[in-house]
C-alpha cells in the first residue's frame, strides 16, 4: 500500500489522490498493442463465433470480477448482392462488389472470412432503373436537385459517403422518390494520398459497410429487451418496423470509389454543380437521370441472433450503489483495429492499471463498471438493450457514462460531453502528456486547435453514449484520438493499418486510456462530484441564440426559455457555493464532511441531468427523450441543441402556418419547463 504520509498530504478533493498520479504512471503501450493484436486476429461481426471468442477474451482479460449478459436481437446479413450497368454500353458490366486487399497485407489471407460489403437492414428487392447523382444525399442536396429540375422519382440514386449517417442518405433518397440507392466513397474524400498498404487512404476497391437502421437498439424490441433464451417475449414484426420508417423501404448497396467512378461515366444530362464534382482527373459528374441504367439486386436475411455484453465491476467502498460507467463496443464489421478495438485495447490496458492500484490499497469510493458492448455496428444494440432493461436502476444510480468507441484513428485528442463535465475534461487533459508532442500536455495541443471551449457537444448518435444520454439522461462523454480515417468499416481496418498509420508506437492508445481512466477516477473517487452546472447554463443560453436567429421575424417568443435559464444559472451558482462550504478547511486541514449532506448534494448534481428527460419524448421519435441534446432529425450523426424546437422550426418553415408556429412555441415552453425542473433539482428542496 501507499505510505500513509503520502495520503495525508492530499487536499480536500481526491483530485490530487496519489493513486491518480500513480494510475498515470502505470501505462503500458506493449499491453495495449498485444490486446489489439489478439482482438483483431479474426474478423468478428456481431453474433459470429469470432465475436464470441473475442467476448471470452475480454471476459478473461478483465482483472476484476466479470460477467456477461446475452440478448436475442434482430440482426441482418447479406445473402445475395448484384449490381450491373445495363446501358448505355452495348454489353452489360457486372460489378464484382469485392474488396481486394494487397497480398503484402498480412491479413489478406483472411479476406474470405470478412462479411461481404452490404448495408445492414437494407430492403430486399431488385430494381432496374436509370441513375441520378445526389452528392452527399442530404436534404439540401435533394432540394438542390429539385431546384435544378431533376426528378429522382423511380431512379437509382448514386450518393457519396462522408457527410451524414448512411441510414439517412437512404431515407432521404427514399423520401425523394428513389427506387434504390448506391452509396460510394469518392476518391476526393477517401483517397487524397497513397492508398493502403502504401499510405493510410482507402484503396480503389475499398467499401464502407454499415447499418441503415434509423433507430437505436433491437428494432424488434423498441424500448424493451429480450434476454437470450427468454421464451415469451414481445416482438414487433419486420413489416411494422419498415412501416414506421426505421428500416428502409428501398434496396441499397455500398460500393467502392472505383465502381462509383464507373457509374458516373454512365450518367449524362446536366453537368453537376462545381462543388459536386470529384477530384482532378475524375470524369465530369452529371446529374442524370440516365442514360446509364443499372440493375441492383439485394437479398438480405433478417434473423434473431444472440449477442453478448461483457462487464467488469469494481465495487465502490463508500457508495457502492453509485455507478461510474466506462463503455466501448467489441463487434466489428471487419477486423476492427480502429473501430472499435483500439478502444477495447485501451479499456483492457486501463483495467490492468486499476488492478495495480487496487493491489496498492486503492478502493474507489463509487462503483466503477467497465462495459464491452456487442452489436453497436447494427444500431447501438448491445448498449441500448442493456439501458432499456435496466432503465430504472440506471436512472437512480448512474453517475456518468464515458464512451470510447474507436480510441485511436490518428493524432489529436477530441472530446464531446454534456457541459457539466467540461471543466473536469479540461482538468484531466492538463494531467496527460500529448502522445504526439510529449513536451506539452493534451490540453496545450487541444486548446490550440480550437477557439474557445474545446469540448464538443454530444447529442449525435453514432455510438453507445446515445442510449445513456438521450433515453435516460445520464451525463455523458465521448472521446477519441484522431478525426475521421479513410479505411472506416472496410476490410483495410486491420492491425497492420494501425501499426503503420494509426498508432505505430501505441502511445495514443495509452494516452486514451490515461485520460479516460483519470476522468473515471475523479468521478469515482472525488467526495463531491466534479460537475459544474454554471457552464451548462451558459451552453443553454448560447444554444438559444441560434434558435433566436432561426425564428427571427416569426411570432414565437423565447423569453420563457431565457427566464428558466436565468433561474438555472442561479441554481447552479448556488450549488457551487454549497460545494465551497463543504470543502472548507480549518487551518489548511479539510474538515470531516457530513456524509448525508454530501450524498444529498451529489444526488442533486446527478439528477439535474435526468430532469431534461421528458417521458413523452420528441414528437415523432419518442425514444429520444432528452429535450436539450439530441440528434439532428435528418442526420443521426449530427448533434442538435433543443432538438424538439429544431424539429418544429423546420416544419414551420416548410408550412408557415399559424398552427406550425404554435407548435414551435409549444416546444419552447416544453424546453423551458425541463430547464426549470432541473433548477429545482439543483436547488434541492421544495
Ligand atoms: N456506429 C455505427 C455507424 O456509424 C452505428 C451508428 C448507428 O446505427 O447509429 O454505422
Ligand atoms: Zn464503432
Ligand atoms: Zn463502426
Amino acid at each position: 500500500t501507499i505510505s500513509p504520509s503520502l495520503l495525508t498530504i492530499s487536499t480536500t478533493t481526491s483530485s490530487s489522490s496519489p493513486y491518480h498520479s500513480l494510475f498515470l504512471s502505470l501505462s503500458s503501450n506493449t499491453s495495449a498493442s498485444s490486446h489489439l493484436r489478439r482482438l483483431t486476429s479474426l474478423p468478428h461481426i456481431a453474433s459470429s463465433h469470432a465475436d464470441s471468442l473475442a467476448a471470452s477474451y475480454v471476459l478473461s482479460s478483465f482483472p476484476f470480477p466479470s460477467h456477461s449478459t446475452s440478448y436475442s436481437v434482430l440482426l441482418s446479413f447479406p445473402l445475395l448482392r448484384s449490381l450491373s450497368l445495363l446501358s448505355p454500353s452495348s454489353s452489360p458490366l457486372r460489378f464484382s462488389l469485392t474488396e481486394i486487399p494487397a497480398p503484402s497485407d498480412p491479413y489478406s489471407s483472411l479476406a474470405s472470412l470478412v462479411v461481404p460489403t452490404f448495408h445492414a437492414y437494407a430492403h430486399s428487392g431488385a430494381v432496374t432503373a436509370p441513375l441520378t447523382y445526389a452528392y452527399y444525399g442530404r436534404v439540401e442536396d435533394f432540394d438542390k436537385l429539385r431546384s435544378l429540375g431533376i426528378n429522382v422519382t423511380g431512379t437509382v440514386v448514386l450518393a457519396r459517403y462522408g457527410k451524414i449517417f448512411r441510414g439517412d442518405i437512404v431515407k432521404n433518397s427514399q423520401d425523394a422518390g428513389a427506387a434504390a440507392v448506391l452509396v460510394y466513397s469518392d476518391y476526393q474524400d477517401y483517397a487524397q494520398g497513397d492508398v493502403f498498404p502504401d499510405g493510410q487512404w482507402l484503396p480503389q476497391t475499398g467499401v464502407q459497410r454499415g447499418s441503415t437502421l434509423r433507430m437505436q437498439g433491437d428494432p424488434s424490441t423498441p424500448g424493451w429487451s429480450c434476454r437470450a433464451g427468454e421464451e415469451e417475449c414481445e416482438r414487433v414484426d419486420k413489416e411494422e418496423i419498415v412501416r414506421q420508417g426505421f428500416m428502409p423501404a428501398v434496396p441499397s448497396l455500398p460500393i467502392s470509389g472505383k465502381d462509383g467512378e464507373e457509374l458516373h461515366k454512365a450518367i449524362g444530362g446536366q453537368v453537376a454543380p462545381d462543388d459536386w464534382q470529384g477530384r482532378e482527373g475524375s470524369p465530369v459528374y452529371h446529374l442524370g437521370p440516365g442514360p446509364g441504367v443499372v440493375n441492383l439486386t439485394y437479398l438480405g436475411n433478417e434473423t434473431l441472433r444472440k449477442i453478448q455484453n461483457v462487464f467488469a465491476v469494481i465495487e465502490g467502498k463508500e457508495e457502492p450503489d453509485r455507478y461510474v460507467l466506462l463503455g466501448n463496443h467489441r463487434d466489428a464489421w471487419t477486423f476492427g483495429a480502429v473501430d472499435p478495438n483500439s478502444g477495447t485495447a485501451s479499456l483492457l490496458e486501463l483495467a490492468e492499471r486499476l488492478f495495480k492500484l487496487q493491489k496498492k490499497g486503492w478502493r474507489p469510493r463509487r462503483t466503477i463498471i467497465l462495459c464491452n458492448w456487442d452489436a453497436e455496428e447494427y444500431g447501438l444494440i448491445g448498449s441500448t438493450e442493456w439501458v432499456e432493461e435496466n432503465r430504472e436502476v440506471l436512472t437512480s444510480r448512474a453517475v456518468t457514462y464515458l464512451n470510447v468507441d474507436s480510441a485511436v484513428h490518428g493524432p489529436g485528442y477530441r472530446a464531446s460531453a454534456t457541459p457539466q463535465l467540461d471543466a473536469l475534461l479540461i482538468e484531466a487533459s492538463k494531467m496527460v502528456k500529448d502522445p504526439d508532442n510529449p513536451s506539452q500536455t493534451i490540453y496545450d495541443s487541444w486548446i490550440s486547435s480550437s477557439d474557445s471551449v474545446p469540448v464538443g457537444r454530444l447529442g449525435g448518435g453514432g455510438s453507445d453514449h446515445a442510449p445513456f444520454l438521450q433515453h435516460i439522461g445520464v451525463p455523458s462523454v465521448d472521446m477519441a484520438f484522431g478525426t475521421g480515417y479513410p479505411v472506416y468499416h472496410s476490410i483495410f481496418d486491420d492491425y497492420s493499418w494501425m501499426q503503420k498509420f494509426g498508432d505505430p508506437m501505441f502511445q495514443r492508445h495509452v494516452a486514451a486510456a490515461s485520460i479516460w481512466g483519470l476522468v473515471a477516477l475523479r468521478l469515482a473517487d472525488d467526495e463531491i462530484l466534479p460537475f459544474d452546472y454554471v457552464s451548462y447554463a451558459s451552453e443553454l443560453k448560447r444554444a438559444v441564440k441560434t434558435i433566436e436567429e432561426a425564428t427571427a421575424g416569426s411570432p414565437v417568443i423565447l423569453s420563457p426559455l431565457y427566464k428558466s435559464i436565468e433561474e438555472f444559472n442561479a441554481a447552479a451558482t448556488k450549488i457551487n457555493d454549497e460545494k465551497k462550504v463543504l470543502e472548507k478547511k480549518f487551518w489548511g486541514i479539510p474538515l470531516r464532511k457530513d456524509q448525508s449532506k454530501l450524498r444529498e448534494l451529489n444526488d442533486r448534481l446527478i439528477m439535474a441531468e435526468r430532469a431534461f428527460i421528458d417521458g413523452q419524448g420528441l414528437s415523432g421519435r419518442e425514444w429520444h427523450k432528452h429535450l436539450i441534446y439530441g440528434t439532428s432529425k435528418y442526420d443521426d450523426y449530427g448533434s442538435k441543441p433543443y432538438p424538439g424546437i429544431d424539429d418544429a422550426i423546420i416544419e414551420a418553415k416548410k408550412l408557415n402556418t399559424t398552427d406550425a408556429w404554435r407548435s414551435v412555441q409549444h416546444e419552447i415552453y416544453r424546453a423551458a419547463r425541463a430547464v426549470k425542473q432541473s433548477s429545482l433539482v439543483l436547488n434541492g428542496g421544495l
